[in-house]
């Protein structure tokens, strides 16, 4: 499972997350579909593994827990529409709100709130409620948890998403895969996307600079668009936490290619940033919530 949730803050975590913690509690994650306890793991740096939970032996999933079935469910996505008039048949965050350390506790008051209206609706569907659907929309803490959404769903990307700042109120309008052979203004701003270049990060103290497969192509040779992420105030496991997801994303692409020359899976940087007035071919990123990879083959709407 790529994601869980914090029993003690309700929030929902993704496994790569964990590289950001320095101890982790590996009692601390319940399903969050179900509630039952799960164990996150291969968390340990280097381990060219991203982390992710799995269930734990004698704590099979609820009898109406969704989250198996969307296994399942992803798979059908990924050929067709899974929206039925009924509804979009799991959940999904439909915001993006990025929450200092200030406001957390009451944010977090309020999650709670949330998530025991979920038990509800839950307990209602195990009693045996008609309601064949119920879509459940929740709010996403880092773009992550949108992006594999926007990919685990390529039919379904007229699902409402709401990210301040930015174009659009669908999936299909926030998000934007950049121009593959030109460099373009944008007027708009988005979501953006391209598969990672294979370049070594370049890494100073003040900044990370990622090199992106797409830009402008003059004589067979390219001028990649570039990500720069401002770190100058970052603490060390900040860094860390960033780097790392990287390195193991062009590991993992270079590692596909290998084993088959003709594959379609990459690795896809997804980032929300600042276009450089100076040159266009720069975005600048200064959180690290708004910036991840996902290595996967990208489908089309
Ligand atoms: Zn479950």
């Amino acid at each position: 499972m790529d994601s869980a949730k914090d029993k003690h803050t309700g929030q929902i975590v993704d496994g790569e997350q964990l590289w950001y913690i320095n101890n982790v509690d590996k009692d601390a994650y319940v399903c969050r579909g179900c509630n039952v306890p799960i164990n996150p793991v291969s968390y340990e740096k280097g381990l060219k593994r991203r982390p992710h939970f799995r269930e734990l032996n004698g704590h099979p999933h609820k009898g109406w827990c969704k989250i198996e079935g969307e296994i399942e469910l992803i798979k059908k996505a990924k050929k067709q529409k899974i929206t039925t008039p009924q509804g979009f048949p799991a959940s999904f965050p439909n915001k993006l709100e990025l929450i200092g350390e200030r406001d957390k506790i009451d944010k977090e008051k309020s999650n709670q709130a949330d998530d025991n209206l979920a038990k509800r609706t839950s307990s209602q569907s195990e009693e045996g409620s008609n309601l064949s659907t119920t879509t459940s929309k929740w709010t996403a803490r880092t773009i992550r948890p949108i992006c594999r959404t926007y990919c685990n769903f390529p039919k379904d990307r007229d699902l409402p998403l709401l990210i301040s700042n930015l174009y659009g109120d669908t999936y299909n309008d926030v998000i934007r895969r950049l121009s593959s052979k030109e460099i373009v203004i944008y007027t708009k701003n988005h979501l953006l996307y391209a598969p990672l270049g294979w370049q070594k990060i370049h890494k100073d103290n003040d900044k990370l600079i990622i090199y992106l497969g797409y830009g402008y192509w003059i004589n067979n040779k390219l001028i990649p668009y570039k990500v720069q992420v401002n770190i100058g105030d970052w603490s060390k496991s900040k860094i860390n936490y960033v780097l790392e997801e990287l390195n193991i994303a062009i590991y993992d692409s270079k590692q596909v290619k290998d084993k088959d020359k003709k594959t379609k899976v990459k690795s896809w940087l997804f980032f929300i940033g600042e276009q450089s007035l100076d040159s266009p071919e720069i975005f600048i990123v200064n959180d690290h919530r708004l910036i991840c990879c996902l290595t996967l083959e990208m489908k089309s709407y």
